[in-house]
């Protein structure tokens, strides 16, 4: 019997020559490592990407981002060394034409990301090169592992790359710096928790900016209108509806001299997830103007074409003299308009405003006036008129959000009209104002039309005959029939 007792056999699960085997080791560490270090390019994404919307195009628009905020650092070191150069000399020098950052280009309705810059990055230095992973390089004698100083060393000192971008490591990684294993231990715990913070950081800041309701592309879209000194800065959301997102921005300077941009400015960003738009279809894919194009149109073209729709509409009505938003710039599905309203607060909706009854009365006249001139001169019904979309400011009511508005010939445009006017009519109606219309008074009034059916089934059942009659006449004639003639007469719809 052995006094030690009997060894337990069973418990063993691999041999000493296992155990002792140096390539396990090896191993071991090498799992370890990956585990401690995972290849993740994710690291460098992190506060950059929120929400769903990540997908792999993301790698491109941060590298984009990043590179125009390089170039923005640039251009500043430029002119301080412009300013250096020049002190206060009566001639001067001008770096201007080695500027990184150029004007807003307003041109392309292009598909993608146009800035694609994919020049060498000057100001990094290339990466030392490591051992591969598998832990050691050479044969036999001359093999050197990852155990050996000098390239534990340099591999630690490479290994700074996996720091977040914001962790500042200085030109160790372009030096042939060697750094003992306990000093980049103490590093990379500190550049973690460096990287915790600021992800916290970023977290807040997202939150109380414009930039979390949109998705990366027009994140970049955005964010190239402020790096091209467009607009000023972002301050934040204004409203997020179903259909669009609402954003607050200063005024930066023009690219061209005959532009003015408003010191305050509205951007509407015209959600790219489609759901919403659906039930719209009937709004535009009757629209004439953009029956052509409509079928062949994939579904982001065609949240862009309401972008383009809302522009051409501000802009006769901007003609006709009608208080409304100032197109600005249409890029993509983002619209830059003027901002109604003053120091970031927007002006009250005509349903959030309590109007004194006389104020009540002249707002009444004036939006009366303003229906018919939409019809008559800008060939306009607006489609989604209601207190929700008329602004109060400056003493007189505004218009806005006018995406879906449609020719009064389009084939619903009477229902929209009548739709519009029966709002119009409840609203000032319950408002106090005595003299407003009744809903089938304002249509005819507004339409120059003369339907004379005293209840409103049969008024509604007047105005879709008459749209239907104007359909066939497009059937027979391949034309639409004038709603209006241009002395004002009511439009004849008979032949
Ligand atoms: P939606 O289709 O989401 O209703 P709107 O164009 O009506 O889009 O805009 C939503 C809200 O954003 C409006 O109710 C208004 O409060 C605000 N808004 C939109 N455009 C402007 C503007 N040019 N100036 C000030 N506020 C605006
Ligand atoms: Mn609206």
């Amino acid at each position: 019997q052995c006094p030690w007792g009997a060894p337990n056999t069973t418990s063993i699960s691999c041999s000493l020559a296992d155990v002792m085997s140096e390539q396990l080791a090896k191993e071991l560490q090498l799992e370890e490592e990956n585990a401690a270090f995972p290849e993740v390019v994710a690291v460098a994404e992190g506060p950059f990407i929120t929400g769903e919307n990540i997908d792999t195009s993301s790698d491109l628009m941060l590298a984009q981002m990043l590179q125009m905020e390089f170039d923005r650092e640039y251009d500043a070191q430029l002119r301080r060394e412009e300013k250096k150069i020049n002190g206060d000399s009566k001639v001067s020098i001008s770096f201007e034409n080695y500027r990184k950052v150029h004007p807003y280009d307003s041109d392309s309705s292009e598909d993608e990301v146009d800035w694609q810059d994919t020049r060498h990055d000057p100001y990094r230095a290339d990466k030392p090169t490591t051992t591969p992973r598998k832990g050691f390089i050479g044969k036999g004698k001359d093999i050197t592992t990852k155990h050996d100083e000098v390239v534990c060393g340099r591999k630690n000192t490479a290994r700074m790359e996996n720091f977040a971008p914001e962790f500042q490591v200085g030109d160790g990684i372009g030096m042939d710096l060697k750094l003992s294993n306990q000093v980049f231990n103490a590093l990379k715990q500190h550049a973690y928790s460096e990287e915790r913070r600021s992800a916290r950081l970023h977290e807040k800041k997202e939150h109380s900016t414009a930039e979390k309701a949109v998705d990366p592309k027009t994140r970049l879209l955005l964010y190239k209108m402020v790096n091209a000194g467009m607009l000023e800065t972002i301050t934040g959301c204004i409203s997020t509806g179903k259909e669009s997102v609402v954003f607050h921005a200063y005024g930066g300077k023009s690219a061209t001299e005959d532009k003015v941009i408003p010191p305050e400015c509205a951007i509407k960003v015209f959600k790219t997830t489609l759901n919403e738009f659906k039930n719209r279809d009937k709004y535009i894919k009757d629209d004439y103007r953009f029956k052509d194009r409509f079928s062949k149109l994939n579904p982001r073209k065609i949240i862009r074409m309401w972008a383009e729709k809302e522009m051409h509409n501000l802009t006769r009505m901007q003609n006709a003299g009608i208080p409304c938003p100032q197109v600005v710039i249409l890029k993509k599905h983002v619209l830059v308009m003027s901002f109604i309203g003053q120091d970031q607060i927007p002006a009250p909706k005509l349903k959030d405003v309590t109007l004194s009854s006389e104020d009540m009365k002249k707002a009444y006249y004036q939006i009366l006036d303003m229906m018919q001139q939409l019809y008559k001169e800008c060939n306009l019904v607006h489609a989604d008129l209601s207190e929700y979309n008329m602004l109060w400011h400056d003493g007189k009511v505004w218009l806005i959000d006018v995406s879906q508005s449609v020719e009064p010939t389009h084939p619903h445009g009477l229902e929209f009209l009548f739709r519009d006017c029966r709002n119009v009519s409840q609203f000032f109606q319950k408002g106090g104002v005595a003299e407003a219309l009744n809903e089938r008074e304002l249509f005819n009034a507004v339409s120059g039309l003369n339907i004379t059916a005293d209840n409103e089934v049969d008024f509604q059942a007047e105005i879709e005959a008459l749209e239907k009659m104007n359909e066939d006449h497009v059937q027979n004639h391949g034309k639409k029939l004038s709603m209006f003639s241009s002395d004002g007469d009511p439009p004849i719809y008979d032949e």
